[in-house]
């Protein structure tokens, strides 16, 4: 099917569809202005500079034994984006506001979604603006966060403040896992954005379901994307307007 039928072919199933369900992956954050660390090419750069590789300073390991460290490279590295949401992202709140969106499911932490006005939308590993204090509870932006000079601490109790991301060796909630399992099961469409088939958010969350409009949309080409029942390659914000009208 060449590609032009196969975005016919999408597009009826999103007329037919009214339990679609969404997963955004990094490509959503990079067509909106991002990065990808976990790139090679990023993981160099990264590696030049701090001696230390971007998968060793984002695990919590490394966020307990060196704090200091660990800031440095989350404010200078990760947090150092002008991220505007890309037009995808206001086609997929049109769509939703059709009543046929159920679920978003994520593994963004910039919260673009939300920046685009998009609800129902699953967190597996958090957000960069909803940070706390591990000793009193108490809830801090990310302008609080920008704005210490080293580590972030709490204006109340002065305990050291942590982000609200997931790092690594921590593990996923267990209610959001199956929250996030039981929308792509009862969903009628799953349209993976931005991701590939052997990224695990894709991987776990599509395990269980059962029909065959797994569709993915994706620039980046991958050996595994013959396991989607449906593949685009192409930018999301170019394909989403040809398959929603
Ligand atoms: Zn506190």
């Amino acid at each position: 099917m060449n590609q032009e039928a196969m975005i016919e072919r999408v597009r009826g199933f999103v007329k037919e569809s009214s339990k679609i369900v969404v997963l955004l992956g990094v490509g959503t954050v990079i067509e909106s202005g991002g990065e990808n660390f976990w790139s090679s090419r990023e993981c160099y750069r990264i590696e030049d500079i701090y001696h230390k590789s971007p998968d060793e300073m984002w695990s919590v390991g490394f966020y307990s034994a060196r704090r200091d460290k660990f800031y440095e490279f989350y404010k200078k590295e990760i947090l150092n984006f002008d991220l505007k949401p890309s037009s995808l992202y206001y086609d997929l709140k049109k769509l939703q506001e059709e009543g046929k969106i159920t679920k978003f499911i994520t593994q963004n932490m910039y919260g673009l979604h939300y920046d685009a006005g998009l609800t129902d939308v699953i967190e597996l590993h958090g957000n960069v603006h909803e940070n706390w204090c591990p000793h009193c509870g108490k809830k801090f932006d990310l302008d609080y966060i920008k704005a210490a000079k080293n580590v972030p601490h709490c204006d109340e109790c002065g305990t050291a403040i942590r982000p609200g991301v997931m790092l690594f060796g921590e593990s996923i909630g267990n209610e959001l896992m199956t929250e996030a399992v039981n929308a792509c099961e009862e969903a009628d469409l799953i349209l993976a954005l931005g991701t590939n088939m052997y990224d695990n958010m894709v991987r776990f969350c599509t395990e269980t379901y059962k029909g065959n409009r797994l569709v993915l949309i994706t620039k980046e080409e991958h050996y595994m994307d013959k396991d989607a029942d449906y593949v685009i390659h192409d930018k999301v914000a170019d394909v989403l307007p040809k398959i929603f009208n």
